[in-house]
């Protein structure tokens, strides 16, 4: 029913303006003479899914179609849950999308074997206001916490295969979450292995 009655609305002409606004830029961009014309042709990868598409576009995309995955509070810091079994799953960058005073930034983390935990905090938006971030994680049993404090860089539109990333860097084993010293991917019982992340924007 609730389908319906969302289709019902959109075909009557119930349609807000950023979805216009959107549906117009995703025209605009199948013009590759126009989009060479204004130079806004440099295509950025969303964080969140495989769409790739042009960066003028990617905040109206990410609010259209990962509305409920945008993580979105009043304060300046979040607590920010991975699992251990999606990073080792991921040869890439896992990624959450914050959103904060309407600017979107971007936690991603990263497990490469067979001992190193990445997290970086960067935006999609050249124009965000808290140029400064930081991104803490404790050890699991003796609570020792590990942190980088930085500024926070636009995502590159190379991402998520930049290489030279400024954030948080160390052994994963520091962290104590498993018995073991390193995760085997397969591994029974990784997901419910979670690295929590405390991040934080700072004017
Ligand atoms: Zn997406």
């Amino acid at each position: 029913m609730l389908s319906e009655s969302t289709s019902f609305d959109r075909n009557g002409g119930n349609v807000t303006i950023p979805e216009m606004v959107e549906d117009a830029l995703e025209v605009i961009s199948q013009d590759e003479e126009y989009m060479k014309c204004v130079d806004i042709d440099t295509k950025i990868n969303c964080v969140l899914c495989n769409w790739c598409g042009p960066g003028i576009v990617v905040d109206y995309h990410i609010q259209k179609i990962h509305e409920n995955e945008i993580m979105k509070q009043l304060t300046n810091d979040w607590n920010i849950t991975f699992t251990l079994g999606a990073l080792v799953q991921e040869p890439l960058w896992c990624s959450r999308v914050l959103e904060y005073e309407s600017i979107f930034y971007v936690l991603s983390a990263k497990y490469e074997e067979p001992d190193v935990f990445m997290a970086t905090l960067t935006s999609h938006s050249t124009d965000f206001t808290f140029k400064t971030g930081s991104i803490t994680v404790f050890n699991k049993t003796t609570g020792e916490p590990f942190t980088w404090e930085g500024e926070i860089k636009c995502l590159s539109p190379d991402w998520p295969y930049t290489k030279n990333i400024s954030g948080l860097k160390i052994n994963l084993s520091k962290l104590d979450l498993m018995p073991q010293i390193y995760p085997i991917a397969g591994q029974p019982g990784l997901n419910d292995v979670h690295i929590i992340l405390f991040a934080r924007l700072y004017n």
